[in-house]
This record gives C-alpha cells, sequence and structure tokens, in this order.
C-alpha cells in the first residue's frame, strides 16, 4: 500500500488541541477524509476518523450518545458509566472507522501525515496563505 498523497487542512484556532483535518489518498485510488492531527503530551499524533458511540435507551429504544444524561426520544433519566472502558482503563467514548491493524502500518501513516502538516505549517506563513478546502471531490470518471 502506497500513501499517494495527503492534504492537510490547517485549523486557524492556535489555543486547540486540533491542529489540522487531513484527507489521505491510498493507491490513488482510494481517499480517507477526517483523519486529524492533535497536538498530544508527547507530541503531535494522528488521530483516525471515529464515531461517537451510542447506546439505547432501555425504555423507549431510542439512540443516545454514551455521555448524555437524558434521553433524546422520552428524555427519561440515563444511567451514568454506560461507556466502557479500553485496557488502559479510558474510557471509549468513541470508535475509529478506517484505521491501520499493525504498528507498521500505523507509524508509516503517521510518519507521511505529520511530514505533511509540518510542510504545510511551512506553507501558512507565507502571505496571503489560503488553507487548502477539503470538501471538494475528487471523483475521476463520470458521475451519472
Ligand atoms: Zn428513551
Amino acid at each position: 500500500m502506497q500513501i499517494s498523497e495527503v492534504r492537510v487542512k490547517m485549523v486557524a484556532n492556535k489555543d486547540d488541541r486540533l491542529k489540522a483535518f487531513c484527507s489521505m489518498t491510498l493507491d490513488n485510488s482510494f481517499v480517507i477524509r477526517d483523519i486529524k492531527i492533535i497536538e498530544g503530551a508527547g507530541g503531535l499524533f494522528v488521530a483516525m476518523p471515529s464515531r461517537k458511540m451510542s447506546d439505547h435507551c432501555e425504555k423507549c429504544g431510542s439512540k443516545n450518545h454514551l455521555r448524555a444524561k437524558y434521553c433524546n426520544g422520552c428524555g427519561g433519566v440515563l444511567p451514568d458509566g454506560r461507556a466502557r472502558q479500553d485496557i488502559k482503563g479510558r474510557t471509549k467514548l468513541h470508535a475509529d472507522i478506517a484505521h491501520p491493524i499493525n504498528a507498521d502500518c500505523r507509524r508509516r501513516i503517521q510518519d507521511a501525515i505529520v511530514a505533511a502538516y509540518e510542510a504545510e505549517a511551512e506553507r501558512a506563513q507565507q502571505p496571503g496563505y489560503e488553507p487548502l478546502d477539503l470538501d471538494i471531490y475528487d471523483f475521476e470518471g463520470d458521475v451519472d
């Protein structure tokens, strides 16, 4: 698998831990969007696209986020501590949608994305810099 391209959209808020959004193209064929670059205690890290996990209300069956205190459907009080914990004992509220399944691939993705971020951060110093618009889809061929 080759990482063909990484596009980086810088996030303007300087105080935020979220530094940029990225899209990554694999083998000139497949794009993964909504990858985040986050400033952690140990430096920059790459967060793969994820979704908020949810569960269902016991009374009405409505879907609620695991941190919700009241049900979206019936307004009933939801029990605390519905989130599961990972092996390090951290509460798991999000699940990755797409992610590497081994350390080698994770490191290659991390290195490529952090390098692209650093190059973009350099460009962002130039006068007249405009952040990339990642919401434009690339699609070769006809869409009917
Ligand atoms: Zn309910």
